[in-house]
């Protein structure tokens, strides 16, 4: 190796070592960020600390539009606890750019990402179907790839090169119920075949996804189960308003491998996946299922914020807020409203809700009602008193102080005051209530 040859060596060294320390900081590490008003706050109840979970998000490793690294600093920012890694196992559009047969890496794509965070990452994965069984997430899991059947492209596409247009058009139909009416020439590697795409991308998603889905949604589930999953059934779809569950689904759940449900999904809320839930114990979710920018689904620079879970823990691990999912503490806060059972919900309230300084005057008795969470409450009295200069409802602003001054008689012994708590869901159409006692002030 002559001088030259040396030098040049050496400086691709240095360069390759500049760029090694570069990526391994700069690539991939979110660093923390301080609080901002888009913090999502709830107080801890009771024997419980308050995790803020989303568990239900994807990235460019399934059809989400941004790398891993983006939903973590998006739930540093949001001031999350935790979210869920969940690419649909299935169903894979970017497959030709993201072929990634390791189907962990998101997980660990994103853990990396957090390293520096206190933020928990939960491994996961979203089952898709396009029968009954629909999509369902399993999370906590320990291994994606045990449970996906997948193949190669270049093994698994010469058995769906079709002779001719129907046969494509039938593939299509039958791979994922569209309604697949023409037929193109594709050439792929070479070969033309008919396929129901004129693109070679949405063929190979297509077929990879008939692949994958030939295992029953049943075994996915098992196998997850086995793997010491969390599973819950993701936007539901319901034949109509007050259906039962379908044969699948409660089959899953008697069996005792689907644990909750999801009942509201981004922008939507799902009423009759609440009284299911009620009726047949499972566990309540709220999820953003994001695939673009938490930004743009939810701007949260103007006060919105992406669907939670609220799950009450022992402690903030992992292996606490799977805890917590099993035993169904949870509350959903899904646009301005809290949906939980009553005893989480009511924990919650008390918690979030707190009456002070109590003033007598005259006829009048002044509480300033303490609102330590991000909800915007809407009281509606069901005392005896009425309220001064005021309706029966009250709003209670996030994170603030408001006083309400009831119409009393003097000297009145302790009472109590209730409230209707108009954003909240106890069951479908059932508000959830609050009491403040209040002392009358010693003689
Ligand atoms: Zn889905
Ligand atoms: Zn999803």
């Amino acid at each position: 190796m002559n001088h030259l040859q040396k030098r040049i060596r050496q400086l691709s060294l240095t360069s390759l070592l500049c760029l090694a320390g570069f990526s391994a900081w700069g690539h991939g590490v979110v660093p923390n960020v301080p609080q901002s008003d888009r913090d999502i706050h709830f107080p801890n109840i009771e024997g419980y600390q308050t995790l803020v979970l989303d568990l239900h998000t994807h990235s460019v490793f399934s059809d989400g539009h941004v790398w891993p690294t983006i939903r973590v600093a998006e739930a540093e920012r949001d001031g999350l606890d935790g979210i869920a890694v969940t690419e649909h196992l299935e169903w894979q559009p970017h497959l030709l750019d993201i072929p990634h047969p390791d189907r962990n890496r998101s997980f660990e794509v994103a853990t990396l990402a957090a390293e520096k965070l206190d933020l928990l990452i939960i491994p996961g994965i979203e089952i898709t179907r396009s029968d009954e069984a629909g999509h369902m997430n399993a999370i906590f899991i320990q291994d994606a790839n045990a449970l996906v059947r997948q193949r190669e492209a270049d093994t698994y596409l010469p058995a769906h090169q079709f002779s001719d247009a129907a046969q494509a058009i039938a593939f299509a139909k039958a791979a994922s119920a569209g309604a697949f009416s023409e037929a193109h020439q594709v050439e792929i590697d070479g070969v033309t075949v008919w396929a129901p795409f004129a693109n070679k991308a949405a063929y190979i998603t297509l077929v990879a996804y008939d692949l994958a889905t030939t295992q029953p949604a049943a075994d996915v589930l098992e196998l997850a189960n086995g793997q010491g999953a969390f599973t819950f059934w993701n936007h539901p779809k319901f034949a109509t308003p007050q259906a039962a569950l379908g044969t699948f689904h409660q089959g899953q759940v008697e069996a005792g491998r689907l644990h909750g449900v999801e009942i509201a999904n981004g922008g939507r809320f799902y009423e009759n996946a609440l009284r299911l839930a009620l009726k047949h114990n499972l566990t309540l979710i709220g999820t953003s299922d994001v695939h673009n920018l938490i930004d743009w689904d939810y701007q949260p620079e103007t006060g919105g914020h992406r669907p939670v879970t609220l799950a009450f823990a022992a402690e903030k691990s992992n292996e606490a807020a799977k805890e917590a999912l099993f035993s169904r503490r949870t509350v959903v806060w899904w646009q301005n409203t809290l949906i939980g059972r009553p005893p989480e919900l009511t924990a919650l309230l008390q918690a979030s809700l707190k009456a002070t300084n109590p003033v007598w005057k005259g006829n009048t008795l002044q509480v300033s009602v303490v609102n330590h969470s991000d909800a915007n409450f809407q009281l509606r009295n069901l005392s005896d008193y009425s309220i001064r200069r005021h309706g029966p409802v009250i709003e209670v602003a996030p994170n603030d102080t408001t006083n309400i001054t009831f119409q009393i008689m003097a000297g009145s012994k302790d009472l109590w005051v209730e409230f209707e708590v108009m954003n909240t869901l106890v069951a479908p159409n059932t508000f959830a209530t609050i009491r403040f006692d209040i002392s009358a002030p010693k003689e």
